[in-house]
């Protein structure tokens, strides 16, 4: 398993029960697609993004319907629900009132002074955080005519003056994201972020775009800011179905060794040597281990040629050879299986690695 990359250091603040910040992990979440208002069907998108293992949820409550739901979607789910408001200070209190375990609102746009402290106050009087989300599209209009354009300085000057108005309340529970759909100003305005303030950061590549390009974007640019140690919490942000959001999170976690409880798949590019029919074995191996919760690294590779070596750091794996795979451990073959047999021998290996892990 690889090591987890230094992680810079942040305050703690509490999710329900999860911590997002102060400790090395980067939690994943997601958003609700559903209309919040229909709790049935929101819960049960709810449930799906759960099992593909977003740990943290949110849902938009643009309207007193939405509101009004939240208290049943709170019952029957199992992971910490984020409610997202916008301006509007009676939905935060009822969804506050309604059991949220964090709200998204932005206190310079709330309003009123006593509209702002009501908020804060129900806040803080249910121990929940708020998370101000800064927006490269919709940054305030003084900070765009100060810089003419969306700068990372703007971005961070605009989530200061949010950050400002909770801490003259002597609210400190944030999580602060800055969101550009431009992957470099997005990089440069968390890493300012970082460099300016210590309360966790929400990472997000915004309206990156569909299923495919959105992932490269989305990877490319989250990749860049963990691969410095920036990131709490991550939303990968595609026009896809958010159980994709979550699985593409998770592979992007494994990468950078963030991830705890997810099992890898290494398997080799193929070529003329390839012995067995390597892409529907290493797809289904792929969604075997997608359940498996322990830092396992599976190899699947065609040949032996140089696969097994190659795939040293891999903890199982199998190789094609003539008419058999051969099962592998650390580089080192183990044993020969019967082709017919090799992949249900080598989820059974996968089964037991977990097991052993578990029972450490
Ligand atoms: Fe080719 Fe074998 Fe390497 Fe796969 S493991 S790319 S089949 S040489």
């Amino acid at each position: 398993m690889n090591e987890i990359i230094h992680r810079s250091k942040t305050r703690p603040v509490r999710v329900g029960n999860l911590t997002i910040g102060g400790s090395n992990e980067v939690i994943i979440q997601s958003m609700t697609t559903t209309k919040t208002h229909d709790v049935e069907a929101t819960v049960a998108e709810i449930k799906r993004l759960e099992e593909a293992g977003c740990q943290i949820v949110r849902v938009a409550c643009p309207d007193e319907r939405a509101a009004n739901a939240i208290p049943e979607i709170k019952k029957r789910i199992n992971i910490p629900l984020v409610v997202d408001i916008h301006f509007d200070y009676k939905l935060a209190l009822k969804a506050i009132e309604g059991g949220a375990d964090k709200i998204r609102i932005n206190p310079g746009n709330i309003g009123r002074r006593e509209k702002v402290e009501a908020v804060v106050k129900a806040a803080k009087e249910r121990g929940i955080p708020i998370r101000i989300g800064v927006n490269a599209g919709s940054l305030e209009k003084r900070i765009l005519e100060k810089y003419g354009y969306p700068t990372a300085d703007g971005m961070v000057e605009s989530a200061l003056h949010h950050i400002r108005i909770l801490e003259e309340l002597d609210f400190h529970d944030i999580i602060v994201s800055l969101k550009a759909s431009d992957v470099r100003l997005a990089i440069e305005a968390y890493e300012k972020a970082a460099r300016t303030f210590d309360y966790p950061l929400h990472l997000g590549i915004t309206e990156s775009g569909t299923l495919f390009a959105g992932t490269v974007k989305s990877a490319a640019g989250l990749g860049a800011i963990l691969s410095k140690g920036i990131g709490n919490t991550i939303r990968v942000s595609l026009s896809a179905d958010p159980v994709e959001e979550v699985k593409v999170a998770r592979e992007l976690l494994k990468t950078f060794g963030l991830a705890s409880n997810a099992a890898t798949l290494i398997s080799c590019p193929t070529c003329g040597r390839i012995e067995i029919d390597l892409i529907s074995i290493a797809n289904e191996i792929e969604e075997y281990i997608a359940k498996i919760k322990a830092p396992i690294k599976v190899a699947v590779l065609g040949c032996a040629v140089n696969g097994p070596g190659e795939a040293r750091e891999a903890d199982i794996g199998i190789a094609g050879a003539r008419g058999e795979g051969l099962l592998f451990r650390h580089g080192k073959i183990v044993r020969k299986v019967p082709e017919e047999t090799m992949v249900e021998e080598l989820k059974k290996e996968v089964d037991k690695l977990a097991e052993e892990y578990f029972a450490k």
